[in-house]
């Protein structure tokens, strides 16, 4: 980690909440620009608090780790079954994340170009998707790969995924590489929670050389993406998908329908929707041969490939149902929760089945199909020199930071304070450095040197803030 990302931290440490303390002060940045925003504040982040696993409050919800997700996630829950993910990439600093609870409500924390932005989605002006029929030929290793598959339940899959994104994307995303990172947590949580052993990986990411505005057209768009390098192989760089992430365009996602054997594995995905709906999952899910729920689709490739309106059973959801990834908006399924359809596993919230046995069973086509999947491409390629791995989080431009911006502290005033128990047996200072320097929260360290090893002191120290009325504090730059 940089010194400078060390420092950011640090500064906005001890945070109320733990992990984020959302401040009264609308946020006027780039990342807010969102018409599906019911509202997007400023506010402070401490990731060191993710490493201690130690309950977070969100959204004034109580919430438990439970475990972490590939690549950088780390999942809690409540004991209702509300669900984050919140990705923290401690060589990045990168931080993201997401709250979406069983009645609906959906949050998120992004990092914008100044400070973070805790934003809640008005679910309700989510549009639906597109899954385009392509039919094409399908190459004859799918139907080999399908049948290893069908005899083995347990080998875990990865496949790959070939990130592009539009100007216009870029324009309001400061952190693609944790946007990424962030929507892969959440599809691979999906999976386990579905008992599905597969994983979605970032192979490279790019940026588009064709745009999107209001009024695009979903099926425009994936044609438009299709015809952007000169073949589909060529698009998709060896990688097993290919995704675009826009921002504006008439729909929340669109994907091509069953494309495994032809290697269309292609789809769009709208920010919003990929952030706060799992439209990055149900996208690659249609590209894996999953339709919607049998009241609105069929499925002409996989007679139990439909999504799920989950029946109510139980408070707070005793009347009202929610619905699958796949599942579409219907009247009592208005939450989207994030599974996959499966009839062997019962929705924690509503205590009712996750699908029906021969009908909804997203899960069983994707156990099917995993193996094909991961098989498309080769993942040979290299990533061309426009790849924003690793470099957005530490490239963030060094402006003069604004008279009130999001990491400025309001009545508060900072003091260094020694954290965490002090550690014997440190050898020297340089190691007790080290040791400050592998931790996110750690701006000094002060070292106790003694002849016998035992009685060496390390404590490593962090800013904290006080409170102090009419003092406003920050740091030297807001990152
Ligand atoms: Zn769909």
């Amino acid at each position: 980690m940089s010194i400078k990302l060390t420092i950011a931290f640090m500064l906005v440490a001890n945070v109320a909440g733990g992990l984020v303390e959302v401040l009264p002060t609308r946020s006027s940045q780039a990342c807010c620009r969102d018409s599906t925003l019911r509202s997007c504040q400023e506010a402070l982040v401490d990731p060191s608090v993710l490493l201690t696993r130690e309950p977070l409050t969100l959204a004034g919800i109580s919430l438990h780790f439970t475990s972490t997700i590939e690549p950088h996630g780390h999942v809690y829950k409540s004991a209702a079954g509300d669900e984050a993910i919140i990705t923290y990439n401690q060589e990045t600093g990168a931080v993201f994340g997401t709250l979406k609870t069983v009645t609906g409500d959906s949050f998120a924390l992004e990092k914008c170009s100044l400070g973070f932005a805790w934003k809640e989605f008005s679910v309700d002006s989510f549009e639906a998707d597109t899954a385009v029929l392509l039919d094409l030929p399908e190459d004859s290793t799918t139907g080999v790969l399908q049948a290893k598959a069908a005899a083995d339940n347990v080998t875990a899959a990865s496949y790959s995924v070939m990130f592009y994104y539009t100007p216009e994307f870029a324009d309001i995303t400061a952190d693609i590489d944790g946007f990424i990172d962030q929507v892969l947590a959440e599809t691979n949580q999906a999976y386990v929670q579905s008992g599905v052993p597969l994983t979605a990986t970032k192979f490279c990411t790019e940026r588009a050389t064709i745009h999107d505005a209001s009024g695009t057209g979903s099926s425009q768009l994936i044609s438009a993406f299709r015809g952007m390098k000169a073949s589909v192989a060529e698009l998709r760089n060896t990688a097993d998908s290919a995704v675009l992430l826009a921002t504006d365009f008439s729909s929340c996602g669109v994907a091509y329908l069953n494309t495994i054997g032809s290697g269309n594995t292609i789809s769009v995905c709208k920010k919003n929707c990929c952030l706060g709906y799992y439209s990055f999952g149900h996208e690659l899910g249609h590209n894996m041969g999953l339709t919607h729920n049998k009241e609105v689709a069929s499925n002409n490739y996989y007679p139990m490939g439909h999504g799920h309106l989950v029946a109510g059973g139980q408070a707070p959801l005793a009347t009202t149902g929610v619905r699958t990834i796949l599942g579409y908006s219907a009247s009592g399924h208005r939450t989207r929760v994030n599974y996959y359809s499966n009839p062997s596993l019962t929705y924690q919230a509503t205590g009712t089945p996750l699908g029906v046995v021969g009908e909804a069973n997203n899960a069983a086509v994707l156990l099917a199909n995993r193996l094909a999947m991961a098989a498309v491409g080769d993942e040979t390629a290299t990533c061309s020199g426009t790849s924003t791995s690793g470099a957005t989080s530490t490239s963030a431009p060094t402006t003069t930071p604004p008279t009130i911006a999001g990491c400025l502290k309001v009545n508060a005033i900072p003091t260094m304070k020694p954290f965490g128990k002090k550690i014997k047996k440190v050898k020297d200072a340089d190691a007790c450095q080290k040791k400050c320097e592998n931790e996110a929260s750690c701006s000094y360290f002060k070292f106790k040197d003694h002849k016998q090893l035992k009685r060496r002191v390390c404590q490593l120290m962090q800013i904290k803030y006080n409170a102090k009325t009419t003092w406003t504090s920050g740091p030297k730059k807001c990152q």
